[in-house]
């Protein structure tokens, strides 16, 4: 009996509670929207472009599967950012600093800058969608997905929407987005220091270094020189992965938060163990080779290989081998878009094997089918930003900057 009264005081407090929280939060909007009319929850009308007020009413933004979704043209149209339309519409060509996505009506995949990236809109395809109150129709796509595609930072706090430059309100709390449909979050979600509040977790602010931390860094260009590595039928393995790692570079130049050793940046041969010895002597705290794997013309997919028998050799703040490894399989795989071969155990191999550090081995995906081929060709100016990316967020999300 004492139990049960318990209970109800404790379900008239939970009531109280949530009764006037109800009443603030009048957050729905009726939309139509995959042929059916329903309320949508997370209505914001406030939006901050490049630190510009815009307000939203006739097509606000809404909450589907737990992402944001909004108007391309309520949001992006007259700002700092392009929309073009073609194919009456259905599809959509958005520019921002020389980056370049494209959408399609029904279409999880997107264009970036001429290379597809597949089920880039998570489980929200760009579709058309028409507001009851207001009659206004609009394409709604999934904010952090096509900012994060265009590099534009996204935030969502205090009810608002932040796109690009952000001037932020003086408070801390940041808003929870919950799921954002990109595998990549298991790295990116712990993002949320004072340095990084104006970006989101994916975009990487060169200005702003965090409290001198810095990490050492070794990244492989697998073979190079005498050694082409795999060879294709047009390209050869030691040029892939020598663009892969000087488009990282290029990043890694900007980003005072990492020292970053090469062992080629060039057309070079450095010898196995030159490559581990480098990583060892300088104390790197992390070693990633790149390589393009080999084998019958039907073998597909994205690989990363570790040394198991090394995971009691940690790094700084417990790091171990095969957390690198999954962190970068799972940004690799999302840039090549690629079939998931999973992590590789592999003992023997030199680098992994001789280097003193969590070290991982990845391999992006078969020179020897064709069709990988050419996109891997096509691709390395994009896997190198990606794997930048995805060194920064796992870096920061192990608190190594
Ligand atoms: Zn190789």
């Amino acid at each position: 009996m004492k139990r049960l009264i318990k209970v109800w005081i404790l379900l008239l407090l939970v009531m109280c509670m949530i009764v006037p929280a109800r009443a603030h939060a009048a957050g729905k909007v009726k939309v139509k929207y995959h042929g059916v009319s329903k309320n949508y929850s997370g209505k914001i009308t406030t939006v901050y472009i490049n630190g510009k007020k815009k307000t939203i009413r006739s097509g606000p933004v809404f909450k589907k599967d737990g992402t944001y979704v909004g108007s391309l043209s309520h949001l992006l149209v007259n700002s700092a950012f392009k929309v073009k339309y073609k194919n009456s519409g259905k599809k959509a060509i958005l520019t921002y600093k020389g980056k370049k996505l494209t959408l399609v009506d029904g279409s999880r995949n997107v264009v970036v800058n001429g290379v597809k990236e597949k089920k880039a809109l998570g489980t929200i395809a760009m579709r058309a969608a028409r507001y009851t109150s207001s009659g206004y129709t609009g394409w709604i796509v999934p904010l952090k997905s096509v900012c994060k595609r265009l590099r534009i930072s996204y935030q969502v706090k205090s009810g608002a929407i932040y796109l690009g430059k952000t001037a932020l309100p003086a408070s801390t709390s940041k808003t929870k987005e919950g799921s954002d449909n990109t595998k990549t979050s298991a790295v990116n979600t712990k993002t949320s220091s004072a340095a990084s509040a104006v970006t989101t977790s994916n975009s990487v602010d060169f200005s702003k270094p965090s409290a001198n931390k810095q990490v050492i860094l070794v990244l492989d260009a697998g073979h190079g020189g005498v050694d082409s590595g795999a060879v294709g039928s047009k390209y050869k393995e030691k040029n892939l992965t020598l663009a892969i790692i000087l488009a990282a570079k290029q990043y890694f130049d900007k980003d005072t938060r990492f020292k970053v050793y090469y062992t080629r940046t060039t057309d070079a041969y450095p010898s196995l163990s030159d490559r581990s010895k480098l990583a060892n002597n300088n104390n790197a705290d992390l070693f990633i080779s790149v390589h393009i794997n080999s084998a019958s013309s039907s073998a597909t997919g994205t690989e990363t290989l570790y040394n198991n028998s090394r995971l009691g050799t940690t790094g700084k703040n417990g790091v171990n081998s095969k957390e690198l490894a999954q962190a970068m399989q799972n940004a690799v795989l999302k840039s090549t878009g690629f079939r998931d071969r999973g992590l590789v155990n592999r003992t023997g191999l030199w680098v992994l094997n001789k280097t003193t550090m969590p070290a991982c081995l990845i391999e992006y995906g078969f020179i020897s089918n064709s069709k990988e081929e050419s996109l891997m060709y096509a691709s390395t100016s994009k896997y190198g930003k990606d794997l930048y990316e995805a060194i920064a967020a796992f870096a920061k999300a192990k608190g190594l900057i």
